[in-house]
């Protein structure tokens, strides 16, 4: 085994740091804005509305121009291709729009999962062929950091060596990519919540997929500094009859995060991976609660649990545009309160606080 590498010029070093170290700033956190067309059509068809192009542009402009203050708690959106060359009503772009709030555009470059052949239903993540380029015209067009989902799935025998090993290397590879063209690469592997299984399996699972993860970053030279994490929280599957106290699932994921992270990586931005709105704040202000080093900033790039509220209030409606985006400003406040584990249960009430986000075997 070779140790031979280069790492990055001290420039790039100290640009991916950069981004990196803002994106996580004390309170803040990201808005998962990148579902695909066909994932943005599911949540559009749940509030009667059609999935055109320009319903999608009409729901992401109310996103993009909700009061100013919101920068406050959220310091990048992740975008989907489409979404990034949209513009507003007004004509301004929509990555000019979020960068006159001092919100960092970021773009999903993933292009989805397919099959492992001889596997149980595992699967990997396409995209890496044209991806340096890809990255290059994304950095020129405003963006800066990025996202790649890779997927896994517990069951009895799985996840299986294969998937861990070729989903690391995937996601390695991906960072790897992006750094060289000075983006900042989100990498989120996340272990589905479907399934019986109990938090330990969970822990033991999330342990060995992270474990991997880290392995291959090293291997392909990844600066860690700028990279972020996006892990699935530590919790019972969705079946699993035994439901566990946020105090049980915050120490799980702690734990397991604690046993495979390196120190070095700025910051852990976890997804809500179908808990709801409430529940995802609960469990993020639980997790910085625990009373263990955490030498990582910890805190939220959630897609469902920031935006099922603001779909229902909006409802596609003109009217209710207002409405929509102070459910984007409330659940914002309350994730910001819980990376800071300050938040109250119950304290910022929403339109979609308690409802179920699961979806099973999810695709984004
Ligand atoms: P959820 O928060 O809805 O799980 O989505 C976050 C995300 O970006 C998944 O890739």
């Amino acid at each position: 085994m070779t140790t031979y590498f280069t790492y990055p010029s001290a420039e790039l070093q100290k640009e991916l740091t950069r981004i990196a170290q803002a994106i996580v700033a004390p309170g803040k956190g990201i808005l998962a804005a990148d579902e695909s067309v066909s994932t943005m059509g599911k949540r559009l068809k749940d509030i009667g509305v059609e999935n055109t192009e320009d319903n999608r542009r009409a729901y992401r402009q109310l996103l993009f121009t909700a009061d100013p203050k919101v920068a406050d708690n959220i310091s990048g959106v992740i975008l989907f291709h489409e979404t990034l060359y949209q513009k507003a009503d007004d004509g301004t772009p929509f990555v000019e729009l979020l960068k006159k709030r001092g919100i960092i555009p970021g773009i999903k470059v993933d292009k989805g999962v397919v099959p492992l052949m001889g596997s149980e239903d595992e699967c990997t993540t396409q995209g890496l062929d044209d991806l340096a380029a890809r990255c290059a015209q994304y950095k020129k067009d405003g963006c800066d950091f990025a996202k790649w989902r890779s997927v896994l799935k517990i069951g009895k025998n799985t996840p299986s060596y294969q998937a861990i090993q070729e989903n690391a290397t995937v996601l390695a590879r991906y960072a790897s990519i992006c750094q060289s063209q000075g983006i900042v690469p989100i990498v989120e592997p996340e272990v589905l919540p479907d399934g019986e299984h109990d938090l330990e399996r969970a822990q033991k699972v999330t342990e060995t997929v992270l474990a991997a993860c880290y392995k291959a970053l090293n291997d392909h030279h990844v600066f860690l500094e700028g990279t972020l994490l996006k892990p699935n929280m530590v919790t019972a599957g969705q079946s699993c009859p035994k439901k566990n106290t946020p105090q049980e699932v915050a120490l799980a994921t702690v734990t397991a995060l604690r046993r495979t992270v390196p120190a070095a990586v700025p910051g852990i931005t976890f997804l809500s991976g179908g808990q709801s709105e409430e529940e995802a704040s609960v469990h993020l202000n639980a997790i910085n609660q625990v009373p263990l080093l955490k030498p990582w900033a910890l805190t939220f790039s959630y897609g469902r649990a920031l935006q099922a509220s603001v779909l229902r209030a909006w409802g596609g409606k003109k009217e209710n545009v207002a409405a929509g985006q102070n459910e984007l400003i409330k659940r914002a406040k309350a994730n910001a309160l819980a990376c800071q584990g300050k938040y109250e249960a119950g304290s910022i009430p929403s339109y979609a606080a308690n409802a179920s986000l699961f979806i099973a075997s999810h695709k984004y």
